[in-house]
């Protein structure tokens, strides 16, 4: 039985639905990277960063101050300096700012160690777009999920509207491209495919038929 399983993949690819599925049916940890990143961009707009044009020694003193902690209830929740900010880091401010925080090395250093630490401490499925490639290149399997933009999109939307909030499609679909380009462009741990992680398109899979594969993978039947 495979006990770190990796999930990487861009915005939408169905990763955080299937992660936390696969967790609950093997009784592993679930770790939401994301949420992790989200977390430290609401610690800095609350501070009043300028996240675009920061640099990241102005930032560095700011995490010193972060202690972030997970709890596995309803999937993961996540905790800032002992409060649960599980809701408040999903909101659209975080979705555009995040990205300009993860593309910076002191935040992705420091977010190294807290990842490892939670990652390691059970067996444990972890999401997220360099687990496979930096964070837990030793992981017994890696998966990288991906989908179509406009697709990703869609599910993305409906996610959004699912929480009670209106917003149009145009403008998640614009997110998605613009995330896309930033994980994927920025200089430390851009968003790519490990070489051992195996490729599997979700377009035209149900959340279920996915989660089977991935399953079948860990269990040895793949
Ligand atoms: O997964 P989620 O959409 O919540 O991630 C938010 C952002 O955090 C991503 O767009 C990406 O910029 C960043 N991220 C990252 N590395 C991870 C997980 C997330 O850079 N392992």
């Amino acid at each position: 039985m495979k006990q770190h399983i990796a999930i990487d993949g861009p915005a939408g690819a169905g990763k955080s639905t299937v992660a936390r599925l696969l967790a609950e049916r093997l009784g592993y940890l679930y770790l939401d990277t994301g949420a992790l990143y989200r977390a430290v961009t609401l610690y800095l707009l609350e501070h009043r960063v300028p996240l675009k044009t920061a640099r990241e020694e102005e930032v560095s003193p700011f995490l010193r101050s972060v202690d972030i902690d997970v709890v596995s209830e309803n999937g993961m929740r996540v905790f800032l300096n002992g409060k649960d900010v599980s809701l408040d880091i999903r909101n659209p401010e975080i979705d555009v700012a995040v990205s300009y925080v993860a593309r910076m090395q002191v935040v992705r250093d420091f977010l190294r160690k807290v990842q490892r630490k939670i990652a390691l401490s059970r067996p444990s499925v972890v999401e997220g777009r360099d687990i496979g490639t930096v964070i837990l290149p030793e992981a017994d399997l890696k998966i990288f999920l991906t989908a179509r933009a406009e697709i990703r999109a869609k599910r993305r939307w409906r996610e959004i509207r699912l929480r009670g909030k209106n917003i149009d499609y145009k403008l998640v679909l614009r997110n998605v491209l613009e995330r896309d380009t930033l994980d994927s462009e920025r200089r430390c741990a851009p968003l790519r495919k490990a070489e051992d992680a195996v490729l599997l398109d979700t377009s035209s899979l149900t959340v279920e038929e996915v989660v089977a594969k991935i399953y079948a993978l860990v269990v040895g039947r793949g």
